[in-house]
């Protein structure tokens, strides 16, 4: 699920980033087993998943205030954002990264917060860049962001080892788009930061649209055509129902549109055809224009949760693992960083996190068993989900 959390801790479906509460400091430090055994690529949790895809906060800032994600009477001048010294350095996150790819890991992406405000970003894609899989492969790396900045940095990035990007628009009318980012800021300047990343090579480019029912919905078919006008197949949309992420941005279902609703306006409009699923794991679910206009995808995080087959962990900025977006405890990896254990140490004590993963669930009924009522309403939404 989604989330790379505006605390640095985002979780995801998809590339969805979803910040919780602020749970920057509810983190274990990680057991390092006796007897290291050099990580197998084959690494698998409680439910037989694999470790395959690592979503990377880079930073717990953000320029907008999207209203579902930082709502600015949360988010305001008196929230205390960490201090530099708390985020892991570049070769802290390269180092990690390396590590999660000896387990298995072939996918980064980058997010935060709003990754591209992390200075000097270009630097660490460099650093992963070199990274290899234990079959000598490069990964994939990618990176979400709002594209506020993205005309500015998009040809640094590419030259840098970035191959694609995903930008998230939540709509094309401009007063929808300032209102939604809640800072004032032009949709136009994310269109530019578009074309940008298009005409660098970077590639595929996905555009994430949070649909929110009564705040965005009018917006689905506009946004579709002018990606299939202006864009060009290259270019794959997918609409991402809106998520509960805690108590911060009063979730409603009320307010969340069924992607089948969306694929049913499309498709009024631009038919469509089902696409057979990509890789495991994959969290949308895909469809094509039958006229040849290109793809379209649909995140169903709520009325379709995909977790029998997640393989996505989460590396907060300040360096905590978190193995679900409903996780409300990390692993605290930066102490083990910061206090000198070796990369076989760390190695192991991820292993033996990931092997000890069970499902989303499970947190949720201990926290429940300790302290009831204290999270009928996340298992309640959680179910709708199924
Ligand atoms: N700032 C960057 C951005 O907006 O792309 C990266 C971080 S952002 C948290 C990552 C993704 O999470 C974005 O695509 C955003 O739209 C999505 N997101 C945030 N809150 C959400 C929510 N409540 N429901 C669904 N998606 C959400
Ligand atoms: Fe989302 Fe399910 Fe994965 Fe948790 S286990 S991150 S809820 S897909
Ligand atoms: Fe959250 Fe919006 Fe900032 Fe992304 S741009 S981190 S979704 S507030």
């Amino acid at each position: 699920m989604k989330g790379d959390r505006p605390d640095g801790t985002m979780a995801v479906m998809g590339e969805i980033h979803i910040p919780l509460a602020d749970l920057r400091y509810a983190a274990a430090v990680p057991r390092v087993p006796a007897l290291l055994q050099p990580p197998s690529g084959l690494l698998s949790d409680r439910l037989g998943r694999p470790l395959r895809d690592l979503r990377i906060s880079v930073t717990d800032r953000c320029n907008f205030r999207c209203s579902y994600c930082m709502p600015k009477d949360v988010f305001d001048k008196n929230y205390t954002f960490l201090p530099q010294t708390s985020l892991l350095s570049f070769e802290e996150i390269t180092r990690t990264a390396n590590l999660f790819v000896a387990h298995g890991v072939n996918k980064l992406r980058l997010t935060g917060g709003e990754p591209l405000l992390r200075k000097h970003l270009e630097v660490l894609i460099a650093q992963l860049a070199t990274l290899r899989t234990p079959d000598g492969l490069p990964l994939d790396i990618t990176l979400t962001t709002n594209g506020s900045l993205l005309e500015r940095k998009a040809q640094a990035l590419h030259d840098a080892g970035l191959k694609r990007v995903t930008v998230s628009l939540d709509a094309l009318d401009d007063s929808i788009f300032r209102r939604m980012n809640d800072v004032d800021f032009p949709v136009a300047d994310v269109l530019r930061g578009i074309e940008a990343a298009q005409r660098v090579g970077l590639a595929p480019i996905k555009i994430n649209m949070v649909v929110k029912r009564g705040t965005n919905d009018q917006e689905i078919v506009p946004l579709a055509r002018h990606v299939r006008e202006h864009c060009g197949p290259g270019v794959v949309l997918r609409f991402i129902e809106y998520m509960d992420v805690g108590a911060s941005n009063g979730w409603c279902m009320d307010e969340v549109l069924p992607s089948a609703d969306v694929v049913q306006r499309l498709s009024a409009v631009f038919p469509l055809e089902a696409l057979a699923p990509g890789a495991v794991g994959e969290t949308a679910q895909r469809w094509r224009y039958v006229d040849g206009g290109g793809e379209v995808g649909v995140i169903s995080s709520v009325t379709q949760a995909f977790c029998h087959d997640c393989n996505r962990a989460r590396l907060s900025t300040e360096g905590k693992l978190f193995l679900c977006l409903f996780a409300s405890r990390g692993h605290d990896l930066r102490a083990l960083l910061r206090d000198g254990y070796s990369d076989e140490q760390i190695a192991g004590a991820i292993g033996l996190i990931w092997g000890e993963r069970d499902d989303r669930y499970s947190e949720l009924r201990s926290a429940m068993a300790a302290e009831p009522g204290s999270g009928e309403r996340r298992v309640e939404m959680h179910y709708i989900g199924g």
